[in-house]
């Protein structure tokens, strides 16, 4: 068999989906529709129904994140908003592809890569694509055992069928994408096929049946999809949770299958959520039941509450109150619509009664809803299966999406959704976890009942602390302990997903996850973390969850415990002004403060973590020289006090300046260790150890183990 190889070149890419506009998604390779779009633009033509044989492989640097504007045009102001939006950007990405074809369309696609009829870009990179080889390869097929197995180079995207051929030793099973492919209809409105395939690590050993190419590169062609035939799938409605959104209302869904006590195990596989139909039909009833669980407490205290009876609305208190932050507007949460006026003035004497009327409302409202159909003939973008009856706008998701009427954005066309998949999105709301105005959810791509079970472990543990980044860090914890991971890629995908309300229709969302670094420096240092700082644990994860320096958080805690007297009147709550509240509370300093700098060296890959130490015995050696005499022991503060501010302007000049002449002043030479330690990328670690040394207090180790080094007051 003969296929083209390629080899691509690219230094930023960018691969989303239109959900991932908020940062939260991204493919780890260009999905193959990307990569089939490109071949066509250099060829010059567009596609004309022919498929092909395609696999993709690749590498990369690293993953940033970063701003791009994103522009929408607002249709009432009449003008073009810009809206800076942060994304998920793969940095110096290599792409290695084979393609098979017939020789005909080998050879078009050849030349067109060797001479592009257009620049080449990779959709969302700044820069050209730059094609580094075009080359025909002579590919073979050949069994490797288990002992001879071989090991990827690449990246790589095995297609579902193709993975049952071979196995895998090592990093698991691999994570479920399911990607877009060849066209379905390339006329306008264009819709994809899409295609399920794994996404293999480079490094994993594979063996079994394997094609080569004459480079020995493993290929893993995706043959072009048949167009599956509606089985006897009729029965069951599916469910696909392939973006975060979806799997909020899958999450959603199941909770409330589960207080109906169904056993949910068996709804889901891998992604998916497949319902009986007749389980289906009785999901607007099980969702009323639930949200009206606890109601007789609610209702009750809002109907003392309310002073004019007659606006009392046991419909609003229930359920606007529960979706009415996600569905502005909707058949659900629309205060004007009649099955919901009707309920207005309604008195609470019979409270079964009240939860009935309350039910039949929001079941009319489902039949209302079921009425409201716009005509297309597109595929749902969500299930990639039914036909479409609508589309997303701003009463489907309102933190997410516009109104269709108002506000056009120009990153995606209209998304086309179906009647089933519009409706699960309305038990998002049941997905995320709400505390104090904000809404929480926590996302693992490939695995929806572990996405499950991560979210009811927000949602049920004990609320020892309400604030949200104690919430994630309970379910960090809990991640580690179990040591669930594949491989470091799902750990980099498990995605913290906030939503905060700032105003009626307006949210912020937020996205932040655990990077493999970050779950190390968690796992090797956390036990560590000084227990006289406790009350300033949650400002400690705010840094490292945010990515703010740990130097930062450092300079906080010194300058309050430095400066005591300037910051005698700080009111501020900020999460800065409690770090240096935290540090004025510190008696003394003890080498147990090393643990940010610990930290942060392992956030920062650092090898040479060893300097830490040796900064710190330097720092103090020096102190105990200082203290020999009465002349020297005056000028340890205003020492320290340089040293802090040099460090604060990253000045090594000024820092070694200072440390000359705080080593003359006891007749010393400074130790040759700083001439050759103290460079740009160990400044931060080697001056902050020193200066935590030089005003540390020497404590037997009996003393430091009862105290645990410096104590607060109240200790
Ligand atoms: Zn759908």
């Amino acid at each position: 068999m003969e296929c083209v190889r390629v080899k691509l070149y690219t230094p930023t890419g960018i691969f989303k989906n239109p959900l991932s506009v908020k940062g939260i998604e991204i493919y780890s390779l260009p999905p193959y529709s990307t990569i089939i779009g490109l071949i066509y633009r250099a060829m010059g033509r567009k596609w004309n129904g022919e498929y092909f044989g395609i696999s993709v492989q690749g590498d990369y640097e690293t993953i940033y994140r970063d701003y791009v504007w994103f522009k929408k045009y607002n249709f009432d102001k009449k003008k073009l908003d810009k809206l800076p939006l942060q994304v998920p950007i793969l940095y110096n990405l290599q792409l290695l592809i084979h393609i098979k074809a017939s020789e005909e369309l080998l050879k078009e696609i050849e030349s067109g890569l060797k001479e592009p009829k257009e620049l080449l870009f990779l959709s969302g990179g700044e820069y050209p694509v730059k094609v580094e080889e075009v080359k025909r390869v002579k590919c073979f097929e050949k069994f490797f055992s288990e002992e001879d197995n071989i090991t990827l180079n690449y990246h790589a995207y095995i297609p579902k069928e193709f993975k049952e051929r071979i196995s895998f030793s090592g990093t698991g099973e691999g994570i479920l994408f399911s990607l877009s492919y060849f066209y379905r209809n390339p006329q306008k409105p264009k819709t994809y096929s899409w295609i399920d395939v794994y996404y293999f690590q480079k490094g994993t050993e594979i063996y079994g049946s394997l094609i080569l190419d004459e480079d020995n590169n493993p290929v893993f062609l995706a043959e072009p999809v048949v167009e599956e035939s509606r089985r006897a799938e009729e029965e069951y409605v599916r469910f696909y949770a392939g973006n975060w959104l979806m799997a909020s209302a899958c999450v959603g869904a199941l909770k409330v299958l589960e207080n109906a006590g169904e056993d949910i195990g068996k709804f889901v596989k891998e992604k998916s959520l497949t319902l009986p139909k007749e389980l289906w039909q009785r999901l607007p009833d099980l969702y009323a039941e639930y949200l009206l669980k606890d109601a007789e407490h609610t209702l009750r205290a809002s109907y003392e509450k309310e002073k004019d009876k007659s606006k009392f609305n046991p419909y609003n208190v229930i359920i606007l109150r529960s979706l009415g932050d996600f569905y502005k507007n909707s058949p659900f949460t629309n205060p004007a619509l009649s099955y919901i006026t009707k309920l207005k003035g309604v008195f609470i004497e019979n409270i079964d009664q009240v939860k009935n009327q309350v039910k039949s409302s929001f079941i009319e409202g489902y039949e209302y809803f079921l009425s409201k159909v716009v005509g297309t003939s597109q595929t749902c973008f969500f299930c990639h299966e039914r036909q479409a009856k609508n589309y997303v706008d701003a009463t489907t998701f309102t933190p997410l999406f516009a109104s269709l009427e108002t506000v056009r954005n120009f990153i995606w066309d209209p998304i086309p959704i179906c009647k089933e998949c519009e409706f699960l999105l309305y038990f998002a709301s049941a997905g995320f976890y709400r505390s104090a105005g904000k809404y929480l959810f926590v996302y693992i791509p490939d695995d929806l009942l572990e996405t499950y079970r991560m979210n009811l472990f927000l949602s049920t543990k004990e609320e020892i602390e309400q604030e949200k980044l104690g919430k994630v860090w309970s379910v960090v914890r809990y991640v580690l302990d179990l040591e669930k991971q594949k491989s470091s890629w799902i750990l980099q995908n498990i995605y913290f997903v906030e939503i905060e309300m700032v105003r009626d229709a307006t949210a912020k969302i937020y996205s932040f996850h655990i990077s493999p670094n970050l779950a190390k420096a968690i796992r090797e240092l956390i036990d560590h973390y000084p227990k006289n700082l406790q009350d300033i644990f949650s400002e400690f994860l705010f840094y490292i969850y945010t990515r703010r320096s740990l130097y930062e958080f450092l300079f906080l805690l010194l300058s309050g415990f430095f400066r005591k007297e300037s910051y005698e009147n700080l009111k501020d709550n900020t999460i800065d002004a409690r770090i240096i509240r935290a540090g004025r509370k510190m008696r003394y300093l003890s080498s147990n403060l090393l643990f940010f700098i610990n930290f942060q060296e392992v956030l920062n890959m650092n090898e040479q973590k060893d300097y830490i130490n040796w900064a710190f015995w330097a720092g103090r050696a020096l102190k105990r020289l200082y203290n020999e005499n009465e002349r020297t022991q005056k000028k340890l503060e205003p020492l320290t006090y340089r040293l802090l501010e040099a460090v604060r302007r990253k000045d090594k000049e000024y820092f070694i300046h200072n440390l000359i002449r705080a080593y003359l002043e006891v007749e010393k030479e400074i130790p040759y260790f700083f001439k050759e330690a103290l460079d740009d990328k160990n400044f931060s670690m080697i001056a902050y150890a020193f200066l935590i040394g030089l005003n540390s207090e020497e404590r037997s180790k009996a003393e430091e183990a009862t105290d645990e080094g410096a104590t607060t007051e109240s200790a």
